[in-house]
């Protein structure tokens, strides 16, 4: 056999899913359920904060900032104990447990909030449980979601021109997890009750942790512990390594829980951590690479900085969005009846309908060589999202009844949706094209904390948008900051996708040949 062909075949043993390595499958659904389990829960916390618990518009979207911004955090240290020590395969196994018990006990949530004078009461215990919940579950995802990529990854040998179309499965995996969570956990949430849509999402988690558990020997021992002799050793606290870790992230969901607490104090734990990581980047670039690599590690620090921008539109998703949807929306559409935690589905729909469509587009300009570079790219997704949103709020204007044309929440998320096609996966292949091999970890870990930044942001940018209402109307959306800030919000994204686009000669030079 050819090297060549050594490599193609390196990963797949005598059974295959859809001509890729058996481990696939397990991954694909591994992921699926943890998607599901996690977009389903998402997809009603702000309706679930501001109609269970009175949260006003400003706290629940700070919370959900919080939620956000740690769960996109926590996948570096994942990332980082998984490659040092566990391991992906033990790591992915740990965090689906954490997951499990999280969702799991978002089922309890206590007594609703009421209004005695003018005072909202709540039921404080129960909304600790809850955040206790939402720490098992940023940590769950911190120990599963990177990993579960890189045993994607790893199924493949390095030249295996399989790979992209392995990832590109998995992605679709993601996106079938998350269009079915919402329409069920959406559905039972609203017209139930939310710890029925909660439990739900935790059934689905279960079923990803029995088909992990069952299916990790299909994943031919590439995801086992590099060194699995240190894992035994003992630690200066007297167990194993191992037991240590886990220990560890035990400290972790008890570190996540106190910041739960103090969500507006996350934005500077994750743009300190961001400002370090740049730091790090650059003193690595000045002090240990040659010239081609040292600017090539600069575009993508630029690159990584600015997708923080992108995020803080897109994931309006879950926050104002939803509300809006809830509030102003007529949701009746070509027959359907359907319901506010619903309509971020259509997120997933899209991708699924057009990321081959995309897949083929960019294939089909590189074929005439005038596929855009990755900066460019950058550049027209904000374009579009900025564009997106300044479309959108002018097009709530143009009708102040609160049965505004549902075309309009079609328009924004298929415009979210095709500015992410521009970003989101293009992204992470350019992070791996343009880092050194050695710190291509450290660079993956700094993309998912400026996802993390424009995360928290996004729920901040959110949180302005708040009437002074009190009681049952707590998340009801002043529509005159909701709409100014819609058009601020879009035209400095707008503005910055320009400027990259005035930059990309200059930093396609800087990237030495790299598309
Ligand atoms: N929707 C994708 C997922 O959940 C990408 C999310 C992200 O990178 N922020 O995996």
């Amino acid at each position: 056999m050819s090297q060549n062909t050594e490599d193609m075949f390196a990963g797949s043993q005598s059974r295959n899913f859809m001509g890729h390595p058996i481990g696939l499958s397990i991954c694909f659904l591994t992921e699926m359920w943890e998607r599901f389990s996690y977009y389903g829960m998402r997809t009603i916390l702000i309706l679930y904060l501001t109609k269970y618990h009175l949260f006003d518009v400003e706290d629940a979207s700070m919370i959900y900032g919080a939620y956000a911004g740690l769960v996109y955090m926590m996948p570096i240290i994942g990332g980082y104990m998984a490659d040092r020590y566990l391991g992906s395969r033990k790591a992915v196994t740990y965090g689906a447990i954490l997951l499990v018990m999280g969702h799991a006990l978002m089922a309890f949530h206590g007594q609703a909030a009421y209004i005695a004078g003018d005072v909202v009461m709540r039921d404080e215990t129960a909304i600790n449980i809850f955040f206790l919940a939402l720490s098992l579950i940023i940590c769950g995802v911190g120990f599963l979601k990177a990993n579960i990529s890189t045993v994607v990854g790893a199924l493949y040998g390095p030249n295996d021109p399989r790979r992209d179309g392995g990832f590109s499965i998995f992605y679709m995996g993601i996106n079938l997890g998350s269009f079915f969570s919402m329409i069920i956990v959406g559905y039972v949430g609203e017209t139930y009750g939310w710890n029925y849509g909660f439990s739900i999402a935790g059934i689905g988690m279960f079923f990803g942790l029995l088909v992990f558990l069952w299916g990790q020997k299909f994943l031919d021992g590439r995801a086992e512990p590099p060194e699995p002799k240190i894992l035994k050793e003992k630690s200066p606290i007297g167990v194993s390594k191992e037991n240590t870790i886990y220990l560890f992230g035990i400290f972790l969901i008890m570190l996540s829980w106190v910041m739960m607490q103090y969500d507006q104090m996350v934005i500077q734990l994750v743009g300190i951590s961001g400002i370090i990581m740049i730091g790090l980047v650059l003193f690595y670039s000045v002090t240990k690479c040659e010239k081609v690599d040292r600017e090539r590690l600069w575009v993508a620090i630029f690159l990584i900085a600015i997708q923080s921008v992108f995020w803080a539109l897109f994931e309006q998703q879950a926050a104002s969005l939803t509300l809006l949807a809830d509030q102003q929306f007529n949701l009746s559409f070509l027959g359907m009846n359907i319901l506010a935690s619903q309509v971020q589905t259509m997120n997933a729909l899209f991708i699924i309908m057009f990321a081959p469509v995309m897949a083929w587009l960019w294939l089909a300009l590189a074929k005439r060589k005038i596929e855009p570079s990755t900066p460019a790219k950058f550049g027209y997704s904000l374009l579009i999202i900025g564009a997106g949103y300044v479309i959108f709020a002018w097009g709530m204007g143009l009708d102040d009844s609160t049965s505004k044309s549902f075309l309009w929440l079609i328009f924004i998320y298929f415009m979210l949706t095709l500015a992410e096609l521009f970003l989101s996966p293009v992204g992470l292949s350019m992070v791996t094209k343009l880092s050194v091999p050695k710190i291509v970890g450290m660079m993956m870990g700094t993309w998912f904390l400026f996802t993390a930044l424009g995360n928290n942001v996004a729920g901040w940018i959110s949180s302005l948008m708040g009437s002074e209402e009190v009681g049952a109307v707590s998340g009801t959306l002043d529509m005159t900051s909701t709409m100014d800030l819609y058009y601020l919000i879009g035209y400095v994204s707008a503005g910055v996708g320009i400027f990259i686009l005035i930059l990309t000669p200059l930093l396609r030079k800087g990237m030495h040949g790299v598309h």
